[in-house]
């Protein structure tokens, strides 16, 4: 089985030489490519607004090439507001889908009039107390409970999710929410992550619009926008059916005829906060294999770690690899690919069948472009690799230069015999 690469040996050597080993390298082609697509797929209607979910990869120089499309900015955390701001993104182009929120972030994202999405009824009294009031329009967070399944079975466990509040507390929070003065409110869910299917979308809007019709009748509340926030997959592994982002929207099409338009609700905008499939196969980290070993298993021991894809080793989640230059070879060696953090379940690959390595082959590592650079840690005093950004013309640039020894070491600043690297 392969899966194709968007970059040629010779380009990834050309970046190579400039910024060494290894880098995570985004494709500005498939990302926009597949921007277009996700605005095509919903553009029945009105009043649709992907925001791209900042946690997946955080660089402003990303976040950019969505407002080319209209696109807007799902943020979570001080950081990714600042980050959306500086980018150019303010108002309702950001929506704060933040939990267990501290008082100061939600300050900062109202200064900037984001679009507040409260996770939990008790947020609303914390956020009147510790912020003032309530903006115009405001969203609300939706936990079913139970599971929820899909026609290939169980897809996930919201009734095990900290997230979102019951079927009673968003009419409770909807009701409280209209007293202080709320005119217009959105629903949001996030019921199951990297579904690799064309009918999780389409499930999902169908509860979230019975559960709007229901809280307009019981509140008579105006309900503005329906978020289906994240959630739809990639296929990380190469024998996965990909999503098809034409079906999915057909299919929210399809919902909304039946359940929305007959009530004359015809004017809700449908939101999205998708991550993973806007940027998850446009990703690559390239490093390069160092050293080889054999003991009890063959291992390739390469210049990457999980400090800088921490996937595989927190989830076992698969990621394909190719050996650049060898995309045609016979899969006949059977390796480990390791890094070298002091942890056994530092593996970017186990039990892999692979073309022969040889030392100084470059690997590509497929899918991190999101949840990738962006879940980087500094175990073992490991450093963040720099991320580059491949144009469409071919040429290329630097969006995140590498984290350097001073960088790890500035936060003893107040402590300059150990903060002041010149010294070792
Ligand atoms: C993580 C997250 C997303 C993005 O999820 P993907 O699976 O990457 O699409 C969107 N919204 C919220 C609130 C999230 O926490």
């Amino acid at each position: 089985m392969t899966k194709k690469t968007f970059l040629t040996k010779d380009k990834a050597e050309e970046i190579a030489a400039k910024y060494g080993t290894p880098y995570h390298v985004y494709d500005e082609a498939g990302i926009r490519g597949n921007a277009e697509e996700v605005k095509k797929a919903f553009s029945w209607n009105k009043g649709f607004k992907e925001y791209f979910a900042v946690k997946a990869t955080p660089n402003p120089f990303i976040l950019k090439i969505f407002m080319d499309y209209g696109f807007g900015c799902d943020c979570s955390s001080m950081a990714e507001l600042k980050m959306a701001y500086a980018a150019g993104f303010a108002g309702d182009d950001i929506m704060f889908s933040s939990n267990d929120t501290p008082a100061e972030e939600y300050e900062y994202a109202s200064k900037i009039g984001a679009l507040i999405n409260f996770d939990d009824i008790t947020m609303i009294p914390y956020y009147l107390e510790n912020v003032g009031e309530l903006p115009d329009t405001v969203c609300c967070r939706y936990n079913p409970g139970g599971t929820f399944s899909l026609s290939n079975g169980i897809m996930d466990n919201p009734g095990d999710s900290k997230y979102g509040m019951t079927k009673d507390q968003m009419e409770e929070a909807f009701r409280l929410l209209k007293d202080h003065g709320v005119k217009h409110f959105g629903i949001h869910a996030f019921l199951a992550s990297n579904t690799v299917t064309d009918e999780y979308y389409p499930k999902l809007a169908g509860q979230l619009f019975e559960l709007a019709l229901e809280l307009k009748d019981k509140c008579g509340t105006d309900i503005s926008f329906i978020n289906l926030s994240g959630g739809v997959g990639i296929p990380y592994s190469p024998d996965q059916e990909p999503n098809h982002i034409d079906r999915i929207g057909a299919g929210v099409k399809e919902v909304y005829e039946h359940l929305l338009v007959p009530k004359g609700m015809d004017g809700i905008k449908i939101f999205t906060e998708m991550g993973r499939f806007m940027m998850g196969p446009y990703g690559a980290l390239v490093t390069r294999a160092i050293h080889e070993k054999h003991i009890h298993k063959e291992y390739i021991g390469v210049d990457a770690c999980a400090a800088n894809l921490m996937r595989p080793a927190m989830y076992g989640a698969y990621h394909h690899i190719t050996v650049l230059g060898k995309e045609s070879g016979v899969a006949d060696h059977k390796y480990d690919v390791t890094g070298s953090l002091c942890e056994n379940n530092d593996k970017f690959a186990v039990d892999r069948m692979l073309p022969e390595i040889e030392m100084g082959d470059l690997i590509y590592i497929h899918d991190t472009g999101a949840h990738g650079s962006a879940m980087g840690y500094n175990y073992n005093g490991r450093l963040w690799c720099p991320e580059v950004l491949l144009h469409e013309d071919g040429s290329f640039s630097l969006i995140r230069r590498a984290q350097t020894l001073a960088d790890y070491f500035a936060t003893f600043d107040c402590f300059p015999e150990y903060s002041n690297m010149d010294r070792v």
